[in-house]
């Protein structure tokens, strides 16, 4: 058996950082997927790193919105039945957590992070020579309906509290910024200091590539055969078993059926989401991203085009990795209300490719060492947010494992506050 100071499972943005971290520790690291770092991982999403207020978690709680929710798409969120009994858990905690006081928490844990954000990235960024994928570009969230305008609302309180600069912007001002969107009666909220980037996925490939060149292992392997030895862990790769004292889960949606083998559980839901790309109209362009909550989408200008990502539903992370069929018409309506903001070309893409996202019922992600586990660590469900906090949570991750001054208050995140089994 090859012996690690540490195996990361999972090469998406999460692992990949945080198999630089520890790596920039002076652990010997081996980073561990089905698939190469960024190939399948990271995908379809809005190329934000986003700095705003705080965006509640737009999930219907309470039965009559779950139903609506599992029947309609109202909120623009759909549900996906076949998934309501998996999901009781995470609606009864996420209930709970509905109330003002825990956003105030959640917006305050998360604050410190947030704030090095983009920073951290570029940290990165500049060490893999990835720098070519930044953009400074802010982001417009459009505010169409009154639903918008309340969600608004929140963020701007916020933001406010946090030091987070926004900019009202009325039609005029809209069109002033993105000359080629159709005039618009709305107001949207501009948040200057929202970075997006071109490609997450060549973002992703970038940091493995380093992670690489610097000496770290990157392997094939299903985490499905992690086994707790007593004396650490141990793991089949295509190149034979390795083993460590410390296992970090980074594998997104993946997550439960490995805390399954271990007997843990936790109230995950899974938010599949999806994308595609439209070739640009001549004379037509967008210089950054726009989301528009009452149409269901955001628009990201990419390296491969117009990024349109909509059409979403929550469900089970069972049932998002493979058993929910896709929906071929999922982006239909995303389609007709971007194409009413602005005039997009063709498809680049056959049909549309979905990604998701990992939803924790308080709105903090899920970083720490599992208790009763030692060396059993877990980085995962962060939300909305994966892409642009990775860096950070790598950081505060590595922190935690070499038992360093943590860059943020790690007690929010610890995975003791849901675990059962
Ligand atoms: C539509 C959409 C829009 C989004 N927009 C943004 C945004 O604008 N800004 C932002 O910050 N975030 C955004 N996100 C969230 C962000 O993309 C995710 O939080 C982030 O990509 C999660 O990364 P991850 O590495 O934790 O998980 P993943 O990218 O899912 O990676 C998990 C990895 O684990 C591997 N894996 C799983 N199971 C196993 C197994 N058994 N064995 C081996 N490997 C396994 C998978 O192959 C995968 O490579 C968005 C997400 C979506 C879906």
């Amino acid at each position: 058996m090859r012996s690690f100071d540490a195996i990361v499972l999972g090469a998406g943005i999460t692992g990949t950082s945080a198999a630089l971290h520890l790596q920039g520790r002076g652990l010997r690291v081996a980073l561990i997927d089905r698939d190469a770092p960024g190939e399948d991982a990271t995908r379809g999403n809005d190329g934000l790193i986003g700095r705003d207020g705080y965006s509640a978690l737009a999930v219907p709680l309470g039965l009559p919105g779950i139903l609506a929710g599992a029947l309609t798409r109202r909120h623009g969120l759909g549900i996906d039945s076949r998934s309501l009994p998996d999901l009781a858990r995470f609606f009864a905690e996420a209930r709970l957590a509905a109330r003002p006081s825990s956003a105030a928490r959640a917006a305050r844990a998360l604050a410190p992070l947030q704030a090095v954000a983009a920073a951290e990235h570029l940290a990165l960024a500049r060490a893999a020579s990835a720098l070519r994928f930044f953009r400074r570009t802010g982001w417009i969230k459009l505010l169409r309906s009154r639903r918008a305008c309340e969600l608004a609302e929140v963020d701007r309180h916020f933001a406010r509290i946090l030091g987070v600069p926004y900019v009202d912007l009325d039609a005029v001002e809209i069109v002033r910024l993105e000359p080629h969107l159709r005039s618009l009666e709305e107001a949207a909220i501009y948040w200057p200091e929202s970075q997006s980037v071109s490609s997450p996925g060549g973002v992703t490939r970038a940091y493995g590539r380093l992670f690489r060149e610097r000496g770290g292992d990157v392997e094939i392997g299903d985490a499905g055969s992690l086994l707790d030895t007593r004396q650490g862990f141990a793991l089949r790769t295509v190149r034979g078993e390795v083993g460590a004292p410390i296992v970090v889960l980074a594998l997104g949606a993946g997550v439960s059926p490995v805390l399954a083998r271990f007997g843990l559980g936790l109230p995950l839901a899974a938010c599949r989401s999806y994308h595609r790309h439209f070739r640009a109209v001549s004379g037509v362009s967008l210089a950054r991203p726009v989301t528009d909550q009452e149409g269901g989408f955001t628009l990201t200008p990419m390296e491969r085009g117009l990024r349109l990502v909509g059409g979403t539903e929550l469900m089970s992370p069972a049932r998002a990795l493979g058993a929910a069929p896709l929906r071929a018409n999922a982006l239909q309506r995303a389609g007709a209300a971007a194409k009413a903001l602005l005039p997009l070309g063709s498809v680049v893409e056959e049909r549309p490719a979905a990604g998701v996202r990992v939803f924790v019922p308080d709105q903090l992600p899920i970083v720490g060492e599992m208790p009763g586990m030692p060396g059993l660590w877990l980085s995962v469900g962060h939300m909305r947010d994966g892409f642009s906090l990775a860096p950070a949570m790598a950081r505060l991750l590595a922190d935690l494992v070499t038992d360093m001054m943590p860059l943020a208050d790690p007690q929010p995140y610890s995975p003791s506050r849901f675990l059962v089994g």
